[in-house]
């Protein structure tokens, strides 16, 4: 496995100043210290030309929250995958829960949505993850399986240039987080299923999402089958945020 991969999920916040801000002490923060893993910062969409112009170069990547399903046309309000590509946008979050709960978005949109990023040379953090109601049901792995297994059918060979991250909805911006064991076990899962998939899924990256921060990340790391963090709240504070880059194990220790 390569280098972990630590992606900031600033959701709806930012502005210009406060933006300009962060970028420039996470900036000076990792000239310091050096940078333990692949790191980015996805923003929203009207923020992509102000993280390309200040991030252009550096070893920070960036990319979006979402993108539309459709290629092109008249979708008012819609963001296409070329565009993001537009202002050098790596990444593209998809089926976060929030988008899965307040704007109703299923498997098959997050499916579609996958395959145009793939086609606009983004790549898709696939987000999938379990109520409470379905831990305690016991529905777990099923929640999980199906929610990859419609983006592994829809994406067909290039399988194993996504990005997955696995956040429970119970850990999301609620201060709590999965246990290590917990999520050790549903990326062991979800690794099988990528195994599955393609021949090549030593490429696939499994992200644990959901209250991570600088007191649980190195133990979460430190897991084997956890390949980095897609991190929220403590993306929007620098000191918290360059702690967690700074508990990645060096690739070389990374099994
Ligand atoms: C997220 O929104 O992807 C997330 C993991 O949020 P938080 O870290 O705040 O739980």
């Amino acid at each position: 496995m390569t280098k972990k991969l630590i992606v900031g999920n600033w959701k709806m916040n930012g502005s210009l100043a406060v933006n300009a801000g962060l970028l420039q002490t996470l900036l000076a923060g990792l000239n310091d210290d050096g940078v333990a893993a692949d790191v980015a910062l996805c923003a929203s969409a009207p923020y992509l030309a102000q993280l390309q112009a200040l991030l252009q170069g550096t070893a920070l990547g960036w990319g979006a929250q979402d993108c539309s399903a459709h290629e092109s046309g008249a979708y008012t309000g819609e963001v296409a995958a070329a565009m993001l590509r537009d202002f050098g946008c790596r990444y593209v979050i998809l089926g976060h829960s929030e988008r899965r709960q307040y704007h109703g978005e299923n498997d098959d949109l997050v499916a579609q949505k996958a395959q145009r990023a793939l086609a606009a040379g983004i790549t898709p953090i696939v987000c999938v993850g379990e109520t409470l109601a379905d831990r305690e049901a016991g529905r777990t792995e099923f929640v999980v399986k199906r929610q990859l297994s419609a983006v592994i059918h829809a994406v067909g060979h290039c399988a194993s240039e996504i990005v997955v991250a696995y956040e429970p909805v119970w850990a999301i911006g609620t201060g709590r987080t999965a246990t290590p064991e917990q999520a050790q076990t549903v990326h062991a899962v979800l690794r099988s299923q990528l195994k599955a998939a393609s021949a090549h899924s030593s490429r696939n990256r499994i992200l644990y999402g959901g209250s991570m921060n600088a007191g649980n990340a190195a133990e979460l790391l430190s897991q084997p089958d956890i390949d980095g963090g897609l991190i929220g709240g403590a993306s929007l504070k620098a000191d918290e945020f360059l702690s967690i880059i700074a508990s990645c194990p060096p690739a070389a220790a990374v099994i």
